[in-house]
C-alpha cells in the first residue's frame, strides 16, 4: 500500500503520486470511497495507473466516471481499455463524442501523415455529456464543470473550491495547449478563455501538463497578448483572422512603391 499524496484536499494527481512522470496529468478527485479520475492518458499506462490506485487503496468498484478533459489522443486513447477494467461509464463534452466514439484518429491528433505519426485511437462510448455549468458530484465533494473552448472545442476545465483543473489552457512556463485547425482550435475562443480564467476567483492552477501553479493576471496578460497577437499572423494560417501585410502590398501594388532604399534599375 502506498500513503496518500493529495496535493489539495480530495484531489491527487497520479504522476506526483507515483513520483514519475507516466504521461499527461491524471486527477483523481475523491470524497470518502468514491472517486473519479479526470483524463487517463495512452492506452500503455493504463496499468500503471490502475494498479497505483489500486496501491493507494481506492476501491476499483466505486469509480464514478471516467472524465475526458479534451478529445486529444494523449489524454483519452486509454479511455476504452480503463472503462473495461473498472467497469465505468465516460464523461466528456458535446463536441468530444463523435471523435471518441468513432475513434477518429485525425481529430484526435492520433495521426499526423506529414510526421509519419501513427497511433490506434480505439473507440469509447460516452454515457454522459457535459457543459459549462453543469455539477459533477464525487461523494459530497462539487465540481463545476467550465467549457473552456481555444486548445480545441471540446475543451473543459473543473473547479474545486479555488482549484481549477485547467486542461490544456495554459502551462506554468505560459506555453498554451497546442494551436491546430485539425483539432478545432479557435483563437478567439482561446483569448475568452485565458480571460476567464485570469479573471475568476481561482487561486490555484492545475494543468493537463507540468505543475501546478498559481492564477497570476501578469502571467496570463502576457500570454493573452500573445495569443491574441496570433490572430494577424500568417505564422497561423486558417485560424488567423487576417493578415494586415496583404493589405499593404495590395496598396504597394496599386502604388508601384518599389523597397525602401532601392532604385529602378536604369531602361
Ligand atoms: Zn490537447
Amino acid at each position: 500500500m502506498y500513503s496518500r499524496k493529495p496535493i489539495f484536499p480530495g484531489i491527487i494527481e497520479l504522476n506526483f503520486q507515483a513520483g514519475e512522470v507516466l504521461g499527461c496529468n491524471v486527477y483523481l478527485v475523491y470524497d470518502a470511497d468514491e472517486w473519479l479520475l479526470i483524463d487517463i492518458g495512452y492506452e500503455e499506462t493504463v496499468d500503471d495507473f490502475i494498479e497505483i490506485i489500486r496501491q493507494l487503496d481506492f476501491p476499483l468498484s466505486r469509480c464514478k466516471t471516467l472524465v475526458a478533459t479534451h478529445a486529444d489522443v494523449d489524454h483519452i486513447q486509454g479511455l476504452a481499455k480503463a472503462k473495461q477494467i473498472l467497469k465505468t461509464t465516460v464523461t466528456a463534452h458535446p463536441k468530444a463524442v463523435r471523435p471518441l466514439q468513432e475513434g477518429d484518429t485525425l481529430v484526435t491528433l492520433a495521426e499526423i501523415e506529414a510526421q509519419g505519426l501513427k497511433m490506434d485511437m480505439p473507440p469509447v462510448q460516452i454515457e454522459t455529456q457535459v457543459n459549462d455549468g453543469d455539477v459533477i458530484t464525487v461523494g459530497n465533494l462539487e465540481i463545476k464543470v467550465w467549457h473552456t473552448p481555444g486548445h480545441t472545442d471540446s475543451q473543459l476545465a473543473f473547479q474545486i473550491g479555488d482549484v481549477l483543473l485547467s486542461g490544456d489552457n495554459i502551462y506554468r512556463d505560459g506555453c498554451i495547449g497546442a494551436i491546430d485547425a485539425h483539432h478545432g482550435s479557435d483563437i478567439k475562443s482561446f483569448v475568452n478563455s485565458l480571460e476567464r480564467i485570469r479573471d475568476s476567483n481561482v487561486q490555484w492552477l492545475a494543468p493537463s501538463h507540468g505543475p501546478i501553479f498559481a492564477n497570476d493576471a501578469a502571467m496570463l496578460n502576457k500570454t493573452i497578448d500573445r495569443v491574441r497577437g496570433y490572430l494577424k499572423m500568417a505564422d497561423f494560417g486558417t485560424l488567423a483572422d487576417s493578415w494586415p501585410l496583404m493589405d499593404q502590398w495590395d496598396e504597394e501594388v496599386a502604388a508601384g512603391k518599389l523597397p525602401d532604399g532601392l532604385e529602378p534599375p536604369k531602361q
